[in-house]
């Protein structure tokens, strides 16, 4: 019988045992672009690492979400006078061509097929590349050129295994609309699933109740079942008084959220955050394909700016830095098994 695929992001050394105790039967896993010096050539050595992490987490029996690679990624760097700036790093190879190109498109879907083929049996679903209507993710693509790129990776992944399930994510943003417009009215473009990516409560306005109206209205937009491929909730960092909230500096400089849920962000909040997502989840579940949790576990610094004491990438987690479970592990435990069970009693 089918369940609702539930799935985090995970660290590669994150105990299975402990995730699969927690409901967890799924994983993001990323890959990075395959080739060093051109297509069908010589595996990059950070390619082959990732396919023996797919085969290790397959043995111990999660299933995995491919992620496509990205152009590159923006990070926070702190300028002279100690404000912080997006600044953006390619990442991707030479071979590939330069991107927004025909040869790029190629390229890109060329690669997607490789992968469809080389990691078939491990990986079971893929989500394209990651939130291209953002910046910090699209790099130099406008949302036209994004939407191109996704369309040639689906066709590359769906063309050579059409049991995969395939689609993209986006951040949320007013800019979505954009993509899901252009992806889902195109008859050719083979997807399976609207992905969306929101912090309702910490980067976004709104709570756990939120997603009962963005679900229905992503299913209504586009007619597929959707998949939300991160949610969650900061179990960490301040909360900006009003004067601030219309600031536009980054909060990996003032360490203070914009938003709130309940009492503010802590251990305890994050957990009735979690409990409250999951009674939304078995209320939508017949059009929920499933929901990846963001992340299994708190962070030692923030990946955006690189520090200790910043609370936007450091806290998210439902365990710990050393892998103790915080309150919202129970809660996520509990919510999975209510929302399985109410799944099943659905299709009895
Ligand atoms: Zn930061």
């Amino acid at each position: 019988m089918a369940k609702v695929i539930i799935g985090t992001s995970a660290l590669p050394e994150a105990d299975a045992g402990h995730m699969k105790d927690a409901g967890i039967g799924w994983l993001r896993h990323g890959f990075p672009y395959p080739f060093v010096e051109r297509p069908g050539g010589e595996l990059s050595e950070r390619y082959v690492k990732a396919r023996e992490g797919a085969v290790r987490r397959n043995s111990q029996g999660l299933q995995l979400m491919g992620v496509t690679p990205g152009l590159g990624i923006g990070t926070m760097q702190q300028d002279e006078r100690g404000n912080y700036h997006l600044a953006w790093r390619d990442h991707y190879p030479t071979w590939m061509g330069r991107p927004a190109t025909p040869e790029f498109l190629r390229s890109y879907r060329e690669m997607c097929a490789f992968l469809a083929d080389n990691l078939k049996g491990l990986v079971q679903m893929w989500q394209i590349a990651n939130e291209l209507e953002i910046p910090q993710f699209a790099g130099p693509l406008n949302m036209r050129q994004a939407c191109e790129l996704v369309i040639e990776a689906a066709r590359g992944l769906k063309g050579t295994d059409p049991e995969l399930i395939v689609g993209t994510n986006t951040g949320g943003s007013t800019r979505s609309y954009y993509l899901y417009g252009r992806l889902y009215a195109d008859p050719s473009a083979p997807l399976d699933y609207c992905g969306v990516d929101q912090y309702y409560g910490t980067w976004q306005a709104g709570g756990p109740d939120t997603w009962r109206e963005r679900l229905q209205e992503l299913w209504d937009l586009t007619g597929l079942p959707v998949l939300i491929n991160e949610w969650g909730y900061s179990s960490a960092g301040g909360v900006a008084p009003p004067e601030e909230r219309d600031s536009r500096a980054p909060i990996c400089q003032t360490h203070r959220w914009r938003n709130a849920w309940g009492e503010g962000h802590s251990p305890e909040v994050q957990a009735e955050y979690v409990r409250v997502a999951h009674d939304v989840f078995c209320e939508k579940r017949g059009i929920l394909l499933g929901a990846f949790f963001y992340r299994w576990e708190d962070q030692a610094v923030c990946w955006q700016c690189g520090r200790a004491d910043c609370p936007v990438e450091t806290a998210w987690g439902l365990v710990d830095v050393q892998g103790n479970p915080k309150p919202a592990f129970h809660a996520f435990k509990e919510g999975v098994r209510r929302l399985q069970s109410c799944w099943e009693s659905e299709r009895e």
